[in-house]
């Protein structure tokens, strides 16, 4: 399949994870790729790298620019980039929400303010924000991480009425926890790793935790010109966890 012949995508996070294996899936289906990443590392061929903090305005207007002025234009972003948080509301001080929500919320609205004259000027337009099931799930111990994802899910449904006019799609998937570096990060800090594994997989319906190439499949399919009706939407990649979950009082 080549549905992104010709169209230029741009993944932040790109390096690792979810955001990785939507690099290496655009890049499959024709797209040029460039992955924005505080450390892009070795890529392999039909990934460029560029070195962006998605935490400075700076860094990512220079970086868009470098990516539009390489390939020609820009017409898909992938606001991927995320850090996570733990802990109830008590266990993070301001300085912490304040960097958490500047990486994970402030990031993509710097993003998508450079990319937007580019993506204006494309024929097939679209931008996928990572969201997470955290948003709506009320997940424990996780408040300020769900807070942040809970204003990337408005900011998403925000974005997509204003610009339609414009012709750009805007819509954000909710993963639940998926097998990726940043969760296997959690796993070797906790006591028993095995079975904090199991607990989160038994968190799912499904009873296991979702791929990174699962992930990767829905954003694509945003991104794409298969979901040209689809805007303002957030897709769930979560073993069942929102749709199935008991409904609380
Ligand atoms: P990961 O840690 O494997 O990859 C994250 C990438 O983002 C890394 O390459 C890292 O270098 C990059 N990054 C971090 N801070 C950055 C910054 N300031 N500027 C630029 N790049 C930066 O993580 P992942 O699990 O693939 O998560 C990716 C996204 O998916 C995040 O937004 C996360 O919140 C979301 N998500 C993950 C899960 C999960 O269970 N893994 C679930 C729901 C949502």
């Amino acid at each position: 399949m080549s549905e992104f012949e010709g169209l230029v995508a741009a993944v932040t996070g790109g390096a690792s994870g979810i955001g990785r294996a939507t690099a290496d899936l655009l890049a499959a289906r024709g797209a040029k790729v460039a992955v924005l990443d505080l450390n892009p590392g070795d890529l392999p061929e039909g990934l460029t790298g560029f070195r962006c903090d998605v935490g400075s305005d700076e860094e990512v207007r220079s970086a868009i620019a470098a990516v539009a002025e390489r390939f020609g234009g820009l017409d898909v972003l992938i606001n991927n980039a995320g850090i996570g948080a733990q802990g109830d509301v008590t266990a993070n001080g301001d300085d912490e929400w304040h960097r958490v929500l500047d990486i994970n919320v402030v990031g993509m609205v710097r993003l998508a303010r450079a990319a937007l004259p580019h993506l204006k000027n494309s024929r097939s337009a679209a931008i996928v924000n990572t969201c997470s099931i955290a948003a709506w799930a009320g997940l424990p111990n996780r408040a300020l991480y769900s807070a942040s994802k809970g204003a990337v899910l408005s900011l998403t449904l925000a974005m997509a009425t204003d610009h339609l006019a414009d012709r750009i799609r805007v819509n954000c998937v909710c993963p639940g926890t998926a097998d990726t570096p940043w969760v296997g990060r959690l796993l070797d800090a906790a006591g028993d790793p095995e079975a904090e594994r199991a607990a989160l997989a038994a968190r799912q319906p499904m009873g296991r935790l979702v791929t990174a190439d699962e992930v990767a499949n829905a954003v694509v399919y945003l991104a794409s010109p298969l979901s040209a009706s689809t805007t303002g939407t957030a897709l769930a990649v979560d073993g069942g966890m929102y749709g199935l979950r008991p409904r609380g009082p």
